[in-house]
């Protein structure tokens, strides 16, 4: 049998060359049909969700487990483990294929298990155990350190030598098409004599990438490079949305609190790490060498496009801001779930860990408005002549994410939100 990842596989369902769910990906996600299905869990392909429950129903497909696609989150079907996942993976990539006539001369299992995806709603599709946050772009690291303390300060002294987190909320992860309130919090800018309450005037996105943990470690025990990789169940587009003003002033000596609690938007279908092995690649040389612990023999980076675009309510479409790539993030995924775990934190099935926002070399490459406007003093000029430093109500952010094949792209999806005005 061909491996899911061939590049000449294809379905008998017509895919786009540039459609982000051919054959080669097969992400994750849960939906409900709008005639009033229970959200279950499916898999994209092409136009298409392919509905697992009513495959797992028909005997087409089983993970050992009955049920495991009825409920509304990934978390049981992640918890059986990787090789698992591999195998259904495989199994459905069988079924989809354009010579496999099980699932294709089947009129009426094909009515009941492939939806339209214009007629389906998509929902978060874990149960999100909990959220951590890295800051592992070196070029975001640098612009931020550089506005806030100048071009000689600009790395922290630890920066080099471990990923640098915190641990966010699990409560306000929201999937994409949520609309994102601006949040209310301390603010003291630099010109007032005490601090006050109120709305957010500085409101930001944050373009990262997010993966999903598929299986636990326990408490005490640290992980090795593989048993990291391993654990590693998926990822997801992710914008950390973030209240600049409220950070700044919160954000010594504890790091980001409310500034950050307020909303995570991530990507409705979960890319499986499988999909995304034949786009690994190595990631920027790390000088100084990591310590034993965080040293890693394979390349860990992705070769993953990305771009955000922003809509104001006077637009009808959205413009791009920003263009840049996974593969420049200075830690890998791999490191950072090894430094999780490190002291002995356990890790649970559905945590999602955000990379960090990633920033490119360039100055277009930019993954958030704080260094796209400068620390608010290089507005970008919208069409009609609309200027933005920072976010307003009714702007929409939309991000895009997708690796590039021969011929086919295995892509996210989008991340979208729309900011509503305070309460
Ligand atoms: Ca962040």
């Amino acid at each position: 049998m061909p491996h899911p990842n061939d590049p000449k596989l294809r379905s008998f369902i017509d895919v786009d060359a540039t459609s982000d769910f051919p054959i080669q990906n097969l992400p994750y996600g849960v939906f409900s049909s709008k005639d009033g299905l229970a959200p279950r869990v499916g898999v994209a392909i092409g136009n298409y969700v392919l509905d697992l429950w009513e495959l797992e129903q028909d005997s087409r497909l089983d993970v050992g487990a009955l049920g495991v696609f009825a409920g509304p989150t990934l978390n049981a079907f992640m918890a059986l483990g990787p090789k698992v996942w591999s195998q259904t993976r495989a199994r459905i990539s069988e079924l989809l294929r354009h010579d496999n006539p099980e699932l294709r001369d089947n009129s009426e299992l094909r009515s009941r298990a492939l939806v339209p995806m214009a007629n389906v709603k998509l929902y978060l599709p874990i149960a999100v155990a909990g959220y951590t946050d890295f800051y592992s772009s070196r070029e975001h690291a640098t612009n931020v350190g550089v506005m806030f303390r100048g071009k000689d300060n600009a790395l922290q002294p630890n920066w080099l030598h471990m990923p640098i987190g915190y641990n966010g909320r699990a409560s306000t992860v929201v999937v994409s098409g949520t609309k994102v309130r601006r949040p209310r919090g301390q603010l003291k800018p630099p010109t007032a004599e005490v601090p006050s309450f109120g709305a957010c005037k500085r409101l930001d996105f944050e373009l990262e990438m997010g993966f999903v943990v598929g299986q636990p470690s326990k408490m005490g025990e640290m992980l090795t490079e593989s048993q990291a990789e391993e654990m590693i169940f998926g990822f997801v587009i992710l914008n950390d949305w973030s209240a600049r003003d409220i950070q700044q002033w919160e954000y010594v000596p504890l790091g980001p609190f409310q500034g950050k609690a307020f909303g995570t938007s991530i990507s409705p279908w979960i890319v499986t790490r499988e999909a995304l092995e034949p786009f690994r690649v190595h990631g920027p040389a790390q000088d100084p060498a990591p310590l034993p612990y965080l040293k890693q023999a394979q390349a860990n980076n992705y070769d993953l496009q990305l771009d955000v675009g922003l809509r104001t309510p006077a637009m009808n479409e959205a413009m791009r801001i920003s263009r840049t790539n996974f593969k420049y993030m200075y830690w890998s995924s791999v490191q950072q779930l090894v430094h999780h775990a490190s002291s002995g934190c356990a890790m649970n099935v559905g945590d999602v860990l955000g990379s960090g926002t990633i920033s490119g070399p360039d100055k277009d490459a930019r993954g958030s408005l704080l260094e796209i406007s400068w620390n608010g003093t290089e507005p970008i000029e919208l069409p009609g002549g609309a200027k933005r430093t920072f976010l307003e109500d009714g702007d929409s952010l939309v991000m895009r994410g997708w690796c590039q094949g021969d011929g086919y792209r295995v892509g996210f999806g989008e991340v979208e939100g729309t900011i509503l005005p305070a309460e």
